[in-house]
């Protein structure tokens, strides 16, 4: 429920009807914009009818919250969120650069990647020391050595860093050492790691399940908001179709709807999405055109000998290419590329 306060409803007003939602047993929001005060009611719906709040004089109009996702609607909150991965704003003016490799392999690996993509205008180095491999045989990545070796990276460059979540249990190491939290496609759904990460306030980069629809994967990130963090932003990475040229289809119409809907910030990812080294320049700027605020590359030293993902990974001179090629399609949007911060 949206409670739209009276011109003159003073702070006080809106500090009785927050305390009468709270009394209530319902989520109060307090949502003070430059014209009016915006509550928000969130719970039952039969108990927020039943307190008739259209009745008090500071109120002018009461109207429910349509969409199933509510914090993370623009019903609630019309401005872009800008979520803050370190130094790197993400969403609204900024369009953001994250690139890595799919896995950590060695320290040597992860700096000489660093130092590729930042020099071509990367902010924020991405790179999976928990890997999620179909095959229990395929390389399962460094562990927590692996998020130590991105950390010294990140500290070395002044890069920011995001890295893949997978267990409960990794979560403190992560976030000591990892600027951002991704959550990756196969666990989407799984609730208990979503609360887990949604009790922090790291920044987390949600990733759309295989087969998920728009409205659960926004459900999704209800659950990290609702948990108590605000700084969620999604990542559209392709979905399982019939389609089998490509490795997934990249959904840019979720892209749009998304930004739509919700006002959190969207990342594309055209590494996984097209599974194809080729495909991932023209998607990226594709996602650009559909008004995402950023886009995920996966790039290699030595595509080749890329341990995981390698038939998608970007040679440094493909991402630089990628680079110089994006950066036009970034300025006709009307965006900017963000600022690399300078550590070293
Ligand atoms: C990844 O980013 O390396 C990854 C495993 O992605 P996804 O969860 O989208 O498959
Ligand atoms: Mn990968």
């Amino acid at each position: 429920m949206i409670i739209i306060l009276r011109h003159d409803a003073s702070e006080q007003d809106a500090q009785e009807i927050l305390q009468k939602i709270d009394a209530a047993g319902l989520k109060p929001l307090h949502l003070p914009g430059v014209e009016r005060t915006v509550i928000g009611a969130l719970g039952d719906e039969r108990v927020l009818e039943s307190l008739h709040l259209e009745n008090l004089p500071q109120v002018d109009l009461v109207k429910p919250v349509l969409s199933k996702y509510k914090l993370v609607s623009r019903e609630i909150y019309a401005q872009d969120t800008v979520v803050q991965v370190g130094n790197t704003p993400v969403g609204s003016e900024q369009f953001t650069i994250m690139a890595g490799p799919c896995a950590i392999e060695s320290e040597d690996q992860l700096l000489e990647t660093a130092r590729y993509v930042k020099q071509a205008g990367a902010t924020v180095l991405r790179g999976g020391a928990f890997k999620p491999r179909t095959s229990p045989y395929s390389f399962q990545g460094l562990g927590v050595e692996g998020l130590k070796i991105m950390h010294n990276v990140g500290k070395e460059t002044g890069l920011d860093t995001i890295t893949e979540l997978m267990d409960v249990n990794d979560l403190d190491d992560v976030a000591r050492y990892i600027s951002a939290i991704q959550i990756g496609a196969r666990n989407m759904q799984n609730y208990t790691l979503l609360k887990a990460v949604g009790e922090t306030k790291k920044p987390v980069l949600l990733k759309r399940g295989l087969s998920a629809t728009i409205e659960e994967l926004l459900l999704a990130a209800e659950y990290i908001v609702a948990s108590g963090n605000p700084n969620v932003m999604i990542c559209e990475r392709g979905i399982r179709t019939f389609e089998t040229a490509t490795r997934n289809t990249l959904d840019l119409n979720a892209v749009a709807f998304i930004k739509e809907r919700s006002h959190l910030p969207v990342i594309v990812d055209p590494s996984h999405g097209t599974g194809v080294r080729t495909l991932v320049s023209p998607m990226a700027k594709a996602a650009v055109a559909c008004g995402a605020d950023g886009v995920i590359i996966e790039c290699h030293r030595s595509p080749k000998e890329s341990v995981s993902d390698a038939a998608q990974a970007l040679s440094p001179q493909d991402f630089h290419t990628l680079m110089q090629q994006l950066a036009p399609f970034v300025a006709a949007s009307g965006r900017t590329l963000a600022e690399v911060a300078h550590a070293s």
